[in-house]
């Protein structure tokens, strides 16, 4: 009806991480438009405050906790404190990531500890810290934010590809053993996303080849058969729809949002 608002998460509580910028922040905030309570994870505490007070702008319940989701007690005491915060958790939305490059020619091992741990293990701690009580509920969303480089390999981004084709293994593993308990877990996977990290890879091509900035930033709008970046919006419209009980036939399945790059 005209005038009326979607509230279809009114009443679900929901945890982002690497809800600080980019697809996160944008995430958090959709979920809170249609009435989810969000709590916000990530390194940066500044980030993280004005995200908070945007969502409780909006009539939401909302708080963070600062973690480093690479550190497993780190990664305990947020769930613990935003599982009490917010009376429980019914949405986890494992976002936090990060891309790195080098030819694989020398690949220096600190990059492919780094990748596995940030896009990863990452996933496995927060998952492991917050299934106990999706379980007890006997429902529960997981949404892992994985890559079109989970289904495709490509030049330079060795460490990057292999962690996020392993954020599909476990994606499909826990969708498999959480099938008894409502609970579904699925992934999308974004191609270029107009961000802070695609920012950073504009400048890394840029000083790498000599092309300005807009230049580079046009070759990586380029590789989409759109020929343009995703917005973070388009993210987050996916992931309110995965986080709904309608999406409850979906699961175990990964979506690829990249512009027709990849059809699969
Ligand atoms: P941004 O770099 O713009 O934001 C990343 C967020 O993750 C920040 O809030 C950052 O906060 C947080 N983060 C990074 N490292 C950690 C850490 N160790 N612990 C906790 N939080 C962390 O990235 P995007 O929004 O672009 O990417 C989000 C996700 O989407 C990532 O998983 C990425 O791999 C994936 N993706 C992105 C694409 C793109 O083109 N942008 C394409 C495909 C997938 P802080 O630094 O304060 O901790």
């Amino acid at each position: 009806m005209a005038g009326e608002k979607n509230l279809a998460l009114a009443g679900r509580r929901a945890v982002v991480t690497g809800a600080g910028r980019g697809i996160g922040r944008s995430i958090a905030l959709a979920l809170a438009e249609v009435g989810a309570d969000v709590a916000v994870t990530s390194r940066t505490g500044t980030e993280l405050d004005s995200l908070v007070a945007d969502i409780q702008a909006m009539g939401r319940h909302s708080l963070a906790v600062t973690c480093d989701v690479t550190q497993v007690e780190q990664v305990q005491h947020m769930a613990t404190s935003l599982i009490v915060g917010l009376g429980g958790v019914d949405i986890l939305v494992n976002n936090a990531g990060n891309a790195g490059s080098h030819k694989f020619l020398n690949h220096p091992d600190e990059l492919w500890e780094r990748m596995l741990a940030i896009n990863l293990t990452s996933v496995y701690y927060v998952s492991k810290a917050f299934v106990p009580t999706l379980i007890e509920q006997r429902w529960g969303r997981i949404i892992n934010i994985a890559s079109i480089a989970s289904r495709v390999g490509d030049r330079y981004i060795a460490a990057y590809v292999a962690a996020k084709h392993g954020v599909l293994g476990l994606t499909r593993a826990l969708a498999a053993e959480m099938l008894p308990y409502n609970i579904t877990v699925n992934a999308i996977c974004p191609g270029y996303v107009d961000t802070p990290m695609t920012d950073a890879s504009v400048s890394n091509i840029s000083a790498r080849t000599g092309m300005t900035e807009t230049q580079a930033r046009e070759t990586l709008a380029k590789t989409s058969p759109q020929r343009r970046l995703i917005e973070p919006e388009e993210i987050a419209a996916l992931a309110v729809y995965l986080a709904q009980d309608m999406s409850k036939g979906i699961t175990g399945q990964a979506i690829n949002v990249d512009g027709g790059g990849v059809m699969s």
